[in-house]
Formats: C-alpha cells, sequence, structure tokens
C-alpha cells in the first residue's frame, strides 16, 4: 500500500517510508492510498471472533501487503495483550474502556503496535538508531515510552510542557531510564508539538540523524486505534443491540482516535454518527458550527490531555471528507464543556451509576447523554484510568480511589528529565550533542 501526503505536494511513500518518516517532507500527514471494504460476512460472525482476531483482520486491510502474514499476526496478538470491555453505563449508553493497558491509557494500543512495526523494519533493514521524537500532552508519552522500552536500536525522546501534566503522567515516562529520555519543556504542549515537527523539518539534523514522530501524525501509531471500534460493535452485537443506530462518542484532543474511527465507518463498520467531545479547547467545535478553522493557544482543562490548540489529524479528517464541511458535519457532530461541567458529571455519574469516569470520558459520556436520541445506542471511549487524575477525582468525589498496582509501581520511581526552553535552536542543540 502506498501513503500519499494530504499536502499532495510529496511524492507518495510505501508503508515503511511512512512509519520511519512520520510526517511527508511538505509536511503533510500520510493517508493510505486506499480503504478496504470488508465483505458483510466478517460483520454477520463478528460478535463470535475475539480480539485480536477481529484486529488481525482489520490490520491485515492496511498492513498486509507490506508485513508477512505470520509477522504482523504476531505484532497485532503481541500488541493486543489486555481486554478493551463493553461496559454498561446508563441506559443505551456503554463504555468502552481503553485503560486496560500497561499505561492505562488507550493510547497503549497505537505505541505498542508502532513500536513492534519499527523495529521490525529496523531488524529488516539493518537500520543505525533511529530517534523516535514525542511530544506529550499527558498519556501519549508514558505509552509511547513503555512502548519502546529497552528495544534495541530505538532511542526516545519525550517532550513534555513543564507543570502542564499530573503527577502520575509525569512518572510514567520520566521514571524509567535505558533509552527513554525525559524533556521537560518551557511552554505548553503546543510549544512541545512545534519542536517535534521542526526538527522533521530541519535539514541538518535530519541530515545527521534519523528521525521519527510516534504521535499521532505517524500511521503506524493512528490506523491500529481502529482496531477497538470494531470491538466495540463486536461486544454490541453480542448484548444484541446490533439493529439499533449505533452512535459513537470519542473524547478528542489531537483528533487521531477519532479519525481512526472514521477509517472503521470507511472499511463498513455500521457506525451511523459520531460525536466529537471537546473541554474548552473546542476549535473543532467551533470548526462544525462555522466552517472556519481557527487554531488558537490551548488553555489548561481538567481534561489536560485533549488541552490541544490546532489539532493534528483535522487535516486527515477533512482530506476523508474532500474538504466538505457540509459531509463532514453529515457525520460528525460536536460538544464542548467546561471543567465544572467536567466534574459535575464525574459527581453525578458515580453518584447515580457508581460508574467513574476520568474527565476525558466524562466528556464524552455527558456528549451521549445529551445528544443520543431515542433510536439509538451509543458507546463511548473512556480514553484513561481515573486514577491517573488522583486528586482531581478524589476531590470531586469526596472519597479515596483505589489505584491498580501498575500505577503504584510507577510513583516509586525517581523522575529524571532534561529541562529546555521552548526554543527550537536549544532543542536542535540539544539533540545535536546527544548523539554526537
Ligand atoms: C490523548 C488522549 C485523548 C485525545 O485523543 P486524540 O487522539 O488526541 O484526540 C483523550 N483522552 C485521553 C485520556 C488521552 O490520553
Amino acid at each position: 500500500m502506498k501513503y500519499y501526503s494530504t499536502n499532495q505536494k510529496a511524492p507518495s511513500a510505501s508503508l515503511e517510508e511512512a512509519v520511519v518518516k512520520g510526517l511527508a517532507s511538505d509536511r503533510g500527514l500520510y493517508m493510505p492510498e486506499q480503504i478496504e471494504q470488508l465483505p458483510s460476512s466478517f460483520f454477520e460472525e463478528i460478535d463470535k471472533l475475539s480480539f485480536q482476531e477481529i484486529s488481525y483482520r482489520v490490520a491485515d486491510a492496511f498492513f498486509g501487503e507490506d508485513v508477512p502474514a505470520e509477522i504482523l499476526k504476531e505484532i497485532v496478538y503481541d500488541t493486543l495483550s489486555f481486554d478493551t470491555p463493553l461496559v454498561p453505563v446508563s441506559d443505551h449508553i456503554y463504555s468502552l474502556e481503553l485503560f486496560h493497558g500497561p499505561t492505562l491509557a488507550f493510547k497503549d494500543v497505537g505505541a505498542r503496535f508502532m513500536a513492534r512495526l519499527l523495529s521490525y523494519f529496523i531488524r529488516k533493514e539493518g537500520k543505525k538508531q533511529v530517534n523516535v521524537l514525542v511530544a506529550t500532552s499527558g498519556d501519549t508519552g508514558s505509552a509511547v515510552a513503555n512502548g519502546f522500552l529497552g528495544v534495541e536500536g530505538i532511542h526516545v525522546y519525550v517532550l513534555y510542557p513543564k507543570g502542564k501534566v499530573s503527577e502520575i503522567q509525569e512518572k510514567q515516562f520520566t521514571t524509567l531510564g535505558q533509552n527513554i529520555t525525559a524533556l521537560e519543556i518551557d511552554g505548553n504542549f503546543d510549544n512541545c508539538q512545534a519542536l517535534v515537527k521542526g526538527a522533521f523539518m530541519d535539514k541538518e539534523l535530519n541530515e545527521r540523524l534519523t528521525l521519527t514522530s510516534a504521535n499521532s501524525i505517524n500511521v503506524a501509531r493512528f490506523l491500529p486505534q481502529a482496531f477497538y471500534y470494531f470491538y466495540g460493535y463486536a461486544q454490541l452485537k453480542k448484548a444484541g443491540k446490533a439493529d439499533d443506530h449505533i452512535v459513537v462518542c470519542v473524547p478528542s484532543g489531537n483528533f487521531g482516535n477519532i479519525t481512526a474511527a472514521l477509517f472503521g465507518k470507511g472499511m463498513g463498520l455500521p457506525i451511523s454518527r459520531f460525536i466529537a467531545a471537546n473541554n474548552r479547547n473546542d476549535i473543532f467545535y467551533q470548526y462544525l458550527k462555522t466552517g472556519e478553522y481557527k487554531p488558537r493557544p490551548s488553555i489548561t482543562t481538567v481534561a489536560n490531555a485533549m488541552d490541544v490548540g490546532d489539532p493534528s489529524n483535522f487535516a486527515r479528517i477533512i482530506d476523508l471528507y474532500q474538504h466538505s464541511h457540509s459531509k463532514i458535519v453529515n457525520d460528525i457532530s460536536g460538544a464542548t464543556y467546561t471543567d465544572d461541567e467536567i466534574c459535575e458529571t464525574v459527581h453525578n455519574t458515580w453518584q447515580q451509576y457508581q460508574y467513574l469516569l476520568d474527565p476525558h470520558g466524562a466528556c464524552a459520556y455527558r456528549a451521549l447523554c445529551e445528544g443520543l436520541r431515542p433510536n439509538e445506542t451509543g458507546f463511548f471511549i473512556e480514553t484513561a484510568h481515573p486514577a491517573k487524575f488522583l486528586q482531581t477525582i478524589e476531590t470531586i468525589i469526596g472519597e479515596k480511589i483505589k489505584i491498580p498496582t501498575r500505577l503504584q509501581s510507577f510513583m516509586a520511581g525517581t523522575k529524571q528529565s532534561i529541562p529546555l526552553s521552548s526554543e527550537f535552536a536549544d532543542f536542535k542543540d540539544f539533540l545535536l550533542k546527544e548523539t554526537r
């Protein structure tokens, strides 16, 4: 399969080139040239298949031409070493819990898949050291760092905004050592993302180093996020709900997660419509309303992994819909919530249904409650475990919550990070010195 750039000014790339480069040379995002329609027989028997079996089928549609079957199967099965159960919360609303992986956030799926696929390409080509750059608003850093930890031939640099991620999130990528370096940037998430993008565009850096990105701009991280939408549907079918109109609601920041779901729909997944839930960083919500895309600096909220002021996967969404605002609003609606509304939703859902939401899932749950029509059933993506936002959640519900053992072991480690300004020159200097 070939991958083209959303900016249409770079040559198309093989899977390997797209994965190793991350971003196309014209700054566009890679898109697969085809989206394969899966046969109706697959959807008829989907409720009888395991998460791994379903995911392999989806992975094969994108990567089957470029990765030998037994290797692709091993990558998929290895990546999905945990379940993503669909849990009923309230009338006609289910939670697809994606926080049962090693770092307790949905990004484990894409990050683990990408680490395995990239290391396959490195082994195959006998490539020298590959440097993975990743900007994080909280959860990407930990998922990527843990996914790549100890993988030979790869060094990971995690860029995160100083003082803007939760203590637990920070511990998950600053305590690992080995091939993981944490860079504490004096700025916000958008500054971190700009530094990473700047590095890919810098001629000297690219001549000296092999750089790639593990943000959702990378197709190897982004496309596997389609897997669990199929599995969510399979579980709804098992519950006898497949004949309802199905609505999927995704708490969105950089829009990689929801874009993967849109690809799923393109492959025939019977979802009737989508809701993108935002916090106060509602650039996409405003786009839906006005047809104008106006990026602006992100503001800090309790749902910090969605504090994104210029969502990078917007480029993929408009490409997928041929730049047609009317086609986009036909499939996707939006919602936006203040911190007070998010906290109120966590509180009320706990009181009423004994279901504990995290701040991101809370946006999505509320959007479904407010947006679901009578003949519809919905599921939302619970993107992180509430214990990752311990203080926020305990303050809201006024109770102590249980911290999963996986999280406790991260918290015991010692933070190691390197402070840097948000100036590109400083970052470049650092990279050149580090890798000399
Ligand atoms: C990254 C993240 C999001 C946003 O996902 P995007 O793919 O960037 O839209 C939402 N919730 C949590 C917990 C996250 O870590």
